[in-house]
């Protein structure tokens, strides 16, 4: 951990740069809104959704919501903005978006969510509608940079073939329309053609499955062990020999089971296979959240530093994933969720290898999304930006708190934000979701 705090040098260097003078011109608004988030028997939204737009998808839409409490746009406070562009084919009528926003937009409760839906852009019939669908993007993001107190602005790209009963996206606005969501801003999600079936309980929509943590003895993976277990799964907890202690109290919190495994070992891959076909007869779901840092410059870097984080990070998620499958020990309709992070999208100073690695887990995704659909299995990655952990409370306080204040939300994710997105991907019910990268950075300014 090599720089002094509150070192001169490091001082001014950090306010004559890019971040230094972002929170400069922050200082004196009022302090970052607490996010609402989860809590089991609370109301998903802080009030009442007002529904618009005129597209193929309204229709269903209502009646999608009708359990939540809907307004007409003259309440005063609202829980949910979600309007449908799907309509929108050319340039002009996009005014729509203004039409339908401007007069309500002021209106948010606390924590409040604004979503859009579209047409996927490249599914689209023309090229007048391709590029009114694909404008929505930049409408989204701003809005998402607009809103205040803790609200939060989402796209949503709907496949022109999915059935009019939605039942697809189902599970993705169940999760942008929650507390669960308190974190993800700005993001887009592609929902595929699929039919889904709605779980016994949207409660506990992992009854009955069987999920693997890796790195679960600590910091995010242990929190994402808890949900999972939240929702019902039966987690099997994987982490380093040496992380033991801590281990064994993720998994007995989670009344899971604790597994000691290095990734990166020669075996790592059979050894996880046999235990999940001999214990359970295979698993439904593989959180690829194991990872490391090994952060110097590029011209510091030594070759072992490059090997290490690129085997952990990235090897190790594709030779299990690969395995698991070819063995069977991942189920047919499984899911894989990985663990990116945004510093593989911008890129970062210090982390040539760490964001190899992180772009690359992206990579994984979009390219194995289609060969895993062939066993209906799903394949999508989390991408954080600064989360609340023990990694990030050892960076410099200069640059910590650049990375708190440098997104819309203008704070830190809780460990357990990025545990509510890997819950939603792995659910039974978002089957209609794959390849999708999506960011848990509170609109983090980097890379986006
Ligand atoms: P952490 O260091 O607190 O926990 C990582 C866990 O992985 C540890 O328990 C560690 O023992 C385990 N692990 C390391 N090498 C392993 C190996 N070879 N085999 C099995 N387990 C191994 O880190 P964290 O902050 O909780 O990060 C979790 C994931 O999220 C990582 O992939 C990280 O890159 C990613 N991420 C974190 C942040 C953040 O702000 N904390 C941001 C972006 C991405």
């Amino acid at each position: 951990m090599a720089a002094s705090k509150g070192a001169p040098d490091l001082y001014s260097s950090f306010l004559s740069s890019a971040p230094g003078a972002f929170i400069a011109k922050q200082a004196g608004l009022p302090q970052p809104e607490h996010l609402r988030r989860y809590k089991a028997g609370e109301p998903p939204l802080a009030g009442p959704i007002v529904i618009g737009g005129a597209g193929r998808l309204v229709e269903p839409l209502r009646a999608l919501l009708s359990d939540y409490v809907t307004a007409q746009p003259h309440d005063d406070r609202y829980g949910a903005l979600v309007f449908d562009a799907t309509g929108i084919s050319q340039v002009t009528e996009l005014v729509g978006l203004f039409e339908f926003f401007q007069p309500v937009i002021r209106n948010l409760a606390p924590s409040a969510r604004v979503v859009v839906l579209g047409t996927t852009p490249e599914e689209t019939s023309g090229v007048d509608e391709q590029i009114a669908q694909r404008a929505l993007e930049g409408f989204t993001r701003s809005v998402g940079k607009e809103v205040k107190r803790g609200a939060t602005a989402q796209l949503v790209y709907v496949s022109p073939k999915a059935a009019t009963g939605l039942s697809g996206v189902e599970s993705t606005l169940r999760f942008l329309l929650s507390a669960k969501s308190a974190f993800v801003s700005g993001q887009v999600i592609r929902v595929g053609a699929a039919d889904s079936v709605a779980p016994a309980s949207w409660d506990k929509p992992l009854e009955g499955k069987v999920a693997v943590v890796t790195g679960a003895a600590r910091g995010i993976g242990a929190t994402i062990a808890e949900v999972l277990s939240r929702d019902g799964a039966h987690v099997v907890c994987a982490d380093i020999p040496a992380a033991g202690a801590e281990l064994s109290d993720t998994a007995n919190k989670v009344g899971g089971t604790a597994l000691a495994l290095d990734v990166t070992a020669e075996d790592a891959a059979e050894k996880l296979a046999a235990h999940l076909l001999e214990r359970h007869g295979g698993a439904d779901i593989i959180v690829h959240n194991a990872g490391i840092t090994r952060d110097k410059t590029l011209a510091n870097m030594d070759e072992a530093r490059w090997n290490m984080v690129i085997g952990v990070n990235l090897l190790a998620p594709q030779k299990i994933t690969d395995h698991l499958v070819a063995k069977g020990a991942l189920k047919e309709g499984g899911r894989v969720v990985d663990v990116s992070s945004i510093a593989g999208i911008a890129g970062n100073r210090g982390q040539t290898n760490y964001g190899t690695s992180k772009a690359g887990v992206i990579g994984l995704v979009q390219a194995t999304a289609p060969v895993l659909a062939e066993k209906q299995i799903t394949i999508n990655a989390v991408a954080p930006g600064f989360i609340e952990t023990a990694m990030t409370a050892a960076i410099p306080f200069a640059t910590r708190e650049a990375g708190r204040r440098m997104s819309s939300l203008l704070q830190g994710g809780q460990t357990v934000d990025v545990a509510e997105l890997v819950a939603y991907f792995a659910s039974p019910a978002s089957n209609a979701v794959t390849g999708q990268i999506v960011r848990v950075c509170g609109q983090s300014l980097l890379g986006a």
